[in-house]
């Protein structure tokens, strides 16, 4: 595919590592293309970043039909650029798209578009220890009606901001709270899939966390309220007994990729890992027993983020005595290793920008 480029006129000086933090700055360029069916994706082109203009009916205003993903663009201690997983992303991507009846994009075109973006953008790739340059594709309905049929014209487009380091003053562990009334998702419905949507029905149990001093939600199943299936934006994963365990993927969790990681090093190395259901009472249990030795969620911002205290029904439950972990130390230490090229990537998940 070929791909229109026109250049800023203004380039913009870019910030200092210390005020980075996260989506605040974005880079001076964006992608951009159309989809309908006479033409399939066309018109694609890097132009200067700034607003776009919509009309006021458009799909994804009123009905919702946006999906997106997340992925990051590391500088190595050479001066390269590399991505992680990149495939993984544009897989999901298509398999969201399709979920809601957005069209899918190849996957060597959406591989060629994602490199030659980050390439002609990569002087925006900071360097600073644990900064890197978030990728956030999105997808949206863009049909010009108010009716309600699917998707037949959609934008697709790829915006950058150079983020800071997650853990600033070290890697703290989380606290979280276990909502007990909302729910994110139910089976069938659109908890698989990276969409906007998933994140608006959020909100408010996010809200309420907050108020109450933590910082994310866990959620349960929307049937039984009573098994656990991920937290805000990032998998889960428990160490129980010595064997790692992780909610199986049911339909209403987001297959994430860094949990996807996380499952093949351990097992790569020997670790008892299983995927399974695993319910709010087994984890009260298990730490009444003394057997529940870690707990950390998995995401690309975060990377490995340990929950130190976890909050049901106003019981406290405390992990580890607040700290972080053996499996999660060894867990961050290896990824974040393999994604800033610190230790060899023996898996191929790496895909340098050339
Ligand atoms: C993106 C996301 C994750 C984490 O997925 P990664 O591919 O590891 O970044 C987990 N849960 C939800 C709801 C997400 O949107």
């Amino acid at each position: 595919m070929e791909i229109k480029i026109t250049k800023t006129t203004a380039p913009a000086v870019k910030p200092e590592a210390s005020v980075l933090g996260f989506g605040k700055y974005f880079t001076d360029h964006m992608f951009i293309m159309e989809y309908n069916p006479e033409k399939g994706w066309h018109d694609a082109r890097i132009v200067p970043f700034g607003k776009i203009e919509l009309h006021p009916a458009c799909t994804a205003l009123h009905y919702g039909s946006e999906v997106f993903e997340g992925l990051k663009a590391y500088r190595k201690s050479d001066g390269s650029v590399q991505l992680f997983r990149p495939m993984e992303n544009i897989r999901r991507m298509n398999r969201s798209a399709e979920r809601l009846c957005l069209p899918q994009i190849p996957e060597d075109t959406a591989m060629q578009i994602l490199t030659e973006f980050i390439k002609f953008e990569q002087d925006w790739v900071p360097s600073a220890p644990g900064t890197s340059l978030y990728i956030r594709p999105f997808m949206f309905g863009n049909d010009e009606t108010l009716g309600v049929h699917s998707v037949k014209h959609a934008t697709f487009m790829i915006i950058t901001s150079p983020v800071g380091s997650y853990y600033k003053e070290g890697i703290n562990p989380v606290k979280i709270m276990i909502e007990a009334e909302d729910v994110r998702a139910v089976r069938g419905g659109t908890g698989e899939a990276k969409c906007g949507g998933n994140y608006a029905a959020s909100n408010r149990a996010g809200e309420k966390a907050e108020e109450k001093g933590y910082s994310q939600v866990l959620w349960l199943d929307g049937v039984e309220r009573k098994y656990i299936e991920e937290v805000g934006a990032m998998n889960v994963m428990f160490k129980i007994d010595g064997e790692v365990v992780t909610p199986q993927l049911t339909g209403s969790i987001l297959p994430g990729i860094t949990r996807k990681s996380c499952l093949e090093i351990l097992r790569a190395e020997g670790y008892k890992v299983s995927e399974r259901r695993i319910s709010i009472d087994e984890i009260g249990k298990a730490l009444a027993d003394g057997k529940l030795e870690e707990a950390w969620g998995t995401g690309t911002a975060a990377v490995v983020s340990p929950i130190g205290e976890l909050c049901y029904k106003d019981v406290k439950y405390i992990i580890n005595d607040g700290k972080i972990g053996e499996v999660t130390s060894h867990l961050y230490d290896t990824l974040t290793g393999i994604q800033w090229g610190k230790i060899e990537d023996k898996y191929g998940w790496t895909v340098p920008i050339k």
